[in-house]
């Protein structure tokens, strides 16, 4: 399966494609997570995102689409995209790249959340800096306060979860990113809808139902 996980910051994409990778046996390929290792790793790549990820705005077209397309390439298994495509530029240069490699995307998920709820799930949001688990200060407790359950690592905050960074990244996803479902949409694909405003559970449940249809499909 090769699919696609759209919606603002905050929506819930990495919580969902981290359940979505293990159900379905695919890779998560998130654009975020992997230019944060690169960041890390101190690469060229990495050093040139930084003041873009750190602003909140969109890190640059030429940038993040090679980055993306090598990972996919690698994922021999199928993937989840998560994070990318962030713009319609990336969209239509995903679209060729699949098209080269005679490849399509089997489904492609869209996680409908308000703005209201995205700044509290955000400046809630705890990570572990070793295994990239994802937590909620309120909405998913780690089992002691503050502390990974895998690795017992000190969790962290992202800096780009700061309540004056949310809303420039909030800002970029309206202005740059919602246009993404319309453009497939309006290239005739079905985008499955989700309300992603219900809780974790419900809402990995609705994915799960949709997406065991088109698994069955592919098989
Ligand atoms: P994204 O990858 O779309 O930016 P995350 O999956 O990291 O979003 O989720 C952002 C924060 O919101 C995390 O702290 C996560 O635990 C929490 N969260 C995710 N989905 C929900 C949900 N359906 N209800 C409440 N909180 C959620
Ligand atoms: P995320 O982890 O998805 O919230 O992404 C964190 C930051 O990385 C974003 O605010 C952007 O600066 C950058 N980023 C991640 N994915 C992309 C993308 N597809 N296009 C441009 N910038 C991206």
């Amino acid at each position: 399966m090769k699919l696609i996980l759209l919606g603002p910051p905050g929506a819930g994409k990495g919580t969902q494609c981290k359940r979505i990778a293990d159900r379905y046996e695919i890779a998560h390929l998130s654009s975020g997570d992997i230019l944060r290792a690169q960041r890390a790793a101190g690469t060229e790549l990495g050093q040139k995102a930084q003041k873009y990820m750190d602003s909140g705005g969109l890190v640059p077209d030429d940038i993040i689409i090679g980055m993306m397309i090598d990972a996919m390439k690698k994922a021999a298994a199928g993937y989840v995209l998560d994070g990318f495509p962030r713009t319609v530029v990336q969209a239509e240069e995903l679209d060729k790249a699949l098209a080269e490699a005679s490849e399509e995307i089997t489904g492609i998920v869209n996680l409908q959340v308000p703005d209201d709820l995205i700044l509290d799930r955000l400046t809630g949001r705890r990570s572990c800096p070793q295994c990239g688990a994802v937590y909620h200060i309120q909405n998913l407790k780690p089992r002691a306060e503050g502390i990974c359950d895998r690795d017992a690592q000190t969790l962290v905050q992202r800096p780009d979860d700061k309540p004056e960074v949310v809303a420039d990244r909030l800002k970029a996803y309206h202005e740059q990113t919602a246009a993404v479902v319309s453009y497939y949409e309006g290239r005739g694909k079905s985008v499955i809808i989700i309300d992603a405003a219900d809780d974790i559970e419900q809402v990995t449940a609705s994915i799960f139902s949709k997406l065991d249809v088109l698994c069955s499909r592919v098989g």
